[in-house]
């Protein structure tokens, strides 16, 4: 099949099919077939493989997909995006079209799966709460590859000392080996994006280096408030531990007196959390 839209194409189909972009589901559209085979070539896909795709939009990946994998779970919000989604691809055997909101996909449903992959140029606006979502069915996912602006993807993959680092990249480490793979340039996508993008590749470690942990997952957003003060200052005001027990609890970890908290390494910041869970009397929401 050769089903790709092109700028040209896709600005008649926009015309004959009476359609709108819709800039709050952040829909860009991916308009380079080169770029999109080149992207694609990162998630290895293979006959065996069972795809998720976040956010088809016009199909411009799910063309790919449906023509290598097994089969294709698309998941669009946009009603009239998957009703020409329907007429374009609808009478593939392998190709499902669920018309949600991929975040709100659950336990019951992803239960129905042994493992699958998980691919999209997703709206920009969402990308961080996608990367949350899928940690919590990480098991399920053998590799991930999501388009996110660059800055986000930077987030991503940031380490210790960096200005990007944070709950994400940390998440991230913990059970993911994850890598920025590829640039996308601006006019690869129409309209086109005021920012560039970047496809990060995410594969799920097979021994994730922690549990999935809820309580951990709102720590981590309470300290880095306060990412550039000192370790003992910031656990001393959340927490309301003594800066004497504190000193004691890191000193054990290995972490100086001196560190701030966007310097630690994810593990060490895990085992702060450990210790503090058991020692602290108030443990706030987030
Ligand atoms: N995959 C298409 C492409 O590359 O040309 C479209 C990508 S566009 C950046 C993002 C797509 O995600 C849009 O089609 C938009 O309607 C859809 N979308 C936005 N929010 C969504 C959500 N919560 N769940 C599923 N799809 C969503």
């Amino acid at each position: 099949m050769d089903k790709f839209l092109t700028k040209k194409k896709l600005t008649e189909l926009l015309v004959s099919e009476n359609l709108d972009i819709k800039k709050y589901l952040g829909q860009h559209f991916l308009v380079d077939r080169n770029a999109r085979d080149k992207l694609l070539s990162f998630a290895e896909i293979s006959k065996e493989d069972v795809i998720f795709e976040i956010g088809p939009g016009l199909g411009a990946l799910t063309e790919y997909l449906i023509e290598k994998s097994k089969c294709v779970y698309g998941f669009e919000i946009d009603n009239h995006l998957c009703k020409i989604l329907n007429k374009r691809f609808g009478h593939y055997k392998n190709f499902n079209l669920i018309e949600t909101d991929f975040l709100q996909t659950d336990e019951n449903f992803w239960r129905n799966f042994e493992r699958v992959k998980v691919i999209g140029n997703t709206p920009y606006y969402l990308s961080s709460p996608i990367v949350f979502h899928i940690l919590k069915f990480l098991k399920k996912i053998s590799l991930s590859l999501l388009t996110v602006q660059k800055e986000v993807g930077e987030k991503f993959v940031a380490h210790p000392g960096n200005k990007n680092y944070g709950p994400i990249s940390i998440l991230l480490s913990l059970y993911t080996d994850s890598k920025i793979c590829y640039s996308l340039k601006k006019d690869v996508f129409f309209p086109k994006p005021e920012v560039q993008s970047v496809a990060v590749k995410i594969i799920p470690l097979e021994q994730p280096k922690i549990e999935v942990e809820k309580k951990f997952w709102e720590f981590l957003p309470l300290i880095f408030n306060n990412r550039r003060k000192k370790l003992v200052n910031v656990i001393n005001k959340i927490f309301k531990l003594s800066k004497e027990d504190i000193i004691k609890i890191i000193n054990k970890i290995g972490i100086s007196e001196n560190s701030r908290v966007e310097e630690l390494e994810p593990e060490k910041i895990y085992q702060l959390y450990q210790m503090v869970n058991i020692q602290a009397t108030v443990f706030p929401e987030k």
